[in-house]
């Protein structure tokens, strides 16, 4: 894992917890944060699942099966996350070279923000296939929406389909025309219930109401990118809504963005392209058309 601050220590916490590896690097510019980190994980360690997890550098991460770049500038109060890119593309370069310089070659996961953006900036750096450079994209926000939907309807999130794609932003598409639960349209399950789109801002906005109240998120997008890890070491094949390269799906190329992905052990070993109604393949162009304008602001500075 690069970078020890919140967002990483807490996805080192919650990988110790479900036993999904037997070691575990911590790397960051701050050495005594990774290093306490390191020791107060082991601690726990001891007591739930037996791992070996210690600060170190990119030599020890070398051959690891998955990098977790959590390494990026963290957003305050309500500035976007787009408003960080260019220091953090300053940090995920650093990162990404000194990680594949030292021969890393397996799946990188993205989760510093912009997301999209830093996939897409570690993808350009790391030289590894698009399959294997995952943004941890709207994982998060479909878990939102899920959650969301299930405590308004009284039911399971498992029970709730549904999903958010594009820009882990405030351009994000929550795909209400996709909502099933058992089935049945949410019209159908829950005639009138749910204003649509009051839900979708909830959504797009819940990280902002998070990082006013506690000053940064962590546990959802620790158990995230635990979700992606696992997906990994399990070769799953899972379908999951993360960010990933687009090659000509809805006529979009050279970015990335968040389409249902297949991940098993390769990485994303297929991207799926969902059936959108106008509204959403339009807010989905809107989406692409953000993140292209901010790559071309990135590629300028
Ligand atoms: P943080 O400031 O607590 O931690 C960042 C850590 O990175 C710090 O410990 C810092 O020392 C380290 N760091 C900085 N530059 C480095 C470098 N060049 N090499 C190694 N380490 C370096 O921030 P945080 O709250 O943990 O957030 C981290 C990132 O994750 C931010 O970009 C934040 O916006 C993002 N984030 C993403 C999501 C998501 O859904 N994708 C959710 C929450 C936070």
């Amino acid at each position: 894992i690069i970078g020890a601050g919140h967002v990483g220590a807490a996805t080192a916490f919650a990988l110790m917890l479900r036993g999904l590896f037997s070691e575990l690097v911590l790397i960051d510019t701050n050495t005594a944060l990774a290093a306490a980190e390191a020791e107060d994980i082991s601690d726990a360690s001891a007591l739930a699942r037996p791992a070996r997890v210690f600060a170190g550098s990119y030599t020890d991460a070398a051959t690891a099966r998955i990098a977790i770049l959590t390494a990026g500038a963290a957003t305050q109060g309500a500035a976007s996350r787009l408003s960080v890119a260019a220091y953090s593309a300053e940090i995920v370069t650093s990162c990404v070279t000194q990680l594949t310089d030292a021969g890393f070659e397996g799946v990188l996961i993205v989760a510093a923000n912009p997301v999209d953006l830093m996939a897409w900036t570690a993808f350009r750096r790391a030289g590894l296939p698009a399959a294997r450079v995952i943004g941890t994209g709207t994982l998060l926000d479909t878990c939102r929406l899920r959650q969301a939907l299930a405590s308004r309807l009284n039911v399971a999130p498992e029970s709730v389909e549904g999903i958010v794609l594009g820009e882990h932003g405030d351009s994000e598409v929550a795909v209400l025309s996709a909502i099933r639960v058992g089935g049945l349209t949410l019209e159908q399950f829950a005639p009138g219930l749910i204003d649509g789109a009051r839900l979708a801002r909830e959504v797009r906005d819940a990280g902002y109401k998070i990082v006013t109240g506690k000053g940064y998120t962590s546990f959802g997008i620790a158990t995230a990118a635990v979700r992606i890890c696992e997906a990994i070491v399990r070769d799953e094949r899972v379908v999951l809504p993360v960010s990933t390269l687009l090659t000509g799906q809805f006529g979009l190329s050279d970015l990335y963005l968040s389409l249902p992905c297949l991940v098993g052990a390769g990485g994303i070993e297929q991207v799926l392209v969902p059936d959108l109604n106008e509204t959403e393949a339009a807010a989905f162009l809107n989406s692409a058309s953000i993140i292209q304008k901010a790559i071309g602001v990135l590629s300028i500075s």
